[in-house]
C-alpha cells in the first residue's frame, strides 16, 4: 500500500451509514456506487478517484487567511502523537472524485479572497496520494487559489518541479532534528525530510516550519539544537517557525482503533519550556510562534 494506490479500502463496517453513505459520495450518479475494483484501481492511479478523510472550514491555522482544509487518508509514517491516527491506515474516509471536489473547493473562492486564504491538503499524508492531490493542486490553483501542503516531507520526491509550481506555501514537519529520535518518533527515516527542505530553499518556495515539542521524546536541548541546525540552512524561504506543544487529545482514537498508545503517561510541557524552544529558533532570527 506504500504507493497509495494499490491498497485495499476497508471501509469501516461500524461506521455504518455514514461510510457507506460515503462511499455513495462519489456522486449524484447511482452507477458508481457499483464501480468494480479494477476499475477503482485504475482511477486511483490517475487521481481521478481519492480516499479523502476529512474537510474542515478553518481560520488561523494550516496557512494564512481562511483555509478550506482537506485530510488525506493514508500516511507512511506512525508518529506516536499522531492527533489523526485513522488517517495512518488508508481504511476511513470518503470516495471522492476529482472534479467534485475542486468545484466544491472552487465554491469558496470568495472566501478566499476576502480573507487571503486558500485550500491547504493535509492528512495523513497529502503526497500518499500523489496523483490525486497534484491534479487538485493544479487545477485550485490555475482556478487563482492559494494553495498549501502540510507534509512531513518523507515523500517530497514525489512532487515534481511542476507540481511545486502549483504550490503556494509549504507547511514542513521537522519532527525531529537527528535520525534516531526521528525514528523513534515516527519510525521513519529523518533524511527524506531535509532533502525536500533543501530542494524548497534552493527554488526559494515559502515554508512555514512545524516543531511539536513532546516532553522526553523531542524536547532534550541537543535535539531543539539539532532541529534548528536544520531548520537554519533554509533561513532564505522559512517564513516561519511554529513550536507546537504536545497534548494528548488523539489518545482516545488511538484507543478506539486499539493501537497501542505509547504517550499515555506524557503530560504537555510547560508554557515556559516551549518559550525557551521558541528561543532557540528566534536566536537564529526567525519568527516564530
Ligand atoms: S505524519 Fe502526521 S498523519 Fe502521519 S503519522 Fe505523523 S502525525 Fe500522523
Amino acid at each position: 500500500m506504500a504507493d497509495g494506490i494499490t491498497g485495499v479500502v476497508h471501509l469501516d463496517p461500524q461506521a455504518g451509514e455514514k461510510v457507506r453513505g460515503a462511499a455513495a459520495g462519489l456522486g449524484t450518479d447511482n452507477s458508481l456506487d457499483e464501480i468494480k475494483r479494477p476499475e477503482l484501481m485504475e482511477a486511483r492511479r490517475t487521481g481521478d478517484i481519492a480516499l479523502v478523510h476529512s474537510w474542515e472550514l478553518v481560520t488561523s491555522v494550516d496557512g494564512p487567511g481562511t483555509r478550506m482544509t482537506m485530510f488525506m487518508s493514508g500516511c507512511p509514517l506512525r508518529c506516536q502523537y499522531c492527533h489523526n491516527p485513522d488517517t495512518m491506515e488508508m481504511k476511513v474516509g470518503t470516495l471522492e472524485r476529482i472534479e467534485d471536489v475542486v468545484k466544491r473547493i472552487k465554491r469558496y473562492k470568495p472566501i478566499f479572497k476576502a480573507s487571503g486564504g486558500g485550500l491547504t491538503i493535509s492528512g495523513g499524508e497529502p503526497l500518499f496520494q500523489i496523483a490525486f492531490t497534484r491534479r487538485v493542486l493544479k487545477e485550485v490553483h490555475d482556478a487563482g487559489i492559494h494553495t498549501t501542503i502540510d507534509t512531513s516531507g518523507f515523500l517530497g520526491s514525489r512532487l515534481r518541479d511542476e507540481d511545486l509550481e502549483n504550490i503556494d506555501l509549504v507547511l514542513l514537519d521537522v519532527k525531529s532534528g537527528d535520525e534516531e529520535t526521528y525514528k523513534l518518533v515516527t519510525r521513519r527515516e529523518l533524511q527524506p525530510t531535509i532533502d525536500f527542505g533543501d530542494r524548497l530553499s534552493a527554488m526559494g518556495k515559502p515554508v512555514w516550519i512545524r516543531f511539536v515539542v513532546v516532553p522526553g521524546l523531542t524536547d532534550s536541548p541537543e535535539n531543539v539544537r539539532n532541529v534548528a541546525e536544520i531548520v537554519g540552512r533554509w533561513s532564505n524561504n522559512v517564513e516561519r517557525i511554529e513550536v507546537l506543544p504536545f497534548h494528548n487529545m488523539g489518545a482516545d482514537k488511538w484507543h478506539e482503533l486499539g493501537y497501542p498508545y505509547t504517550l499515555e503517561d506524557t503530560k504537555p510541557p510547560k508554557p515556559e519550556d516551549i518559550e525557551a524552544i521558541r528561543d532557540v529558533f528566534r536566536a537564529k532570527g526567525f519568527t516564530v510562534y
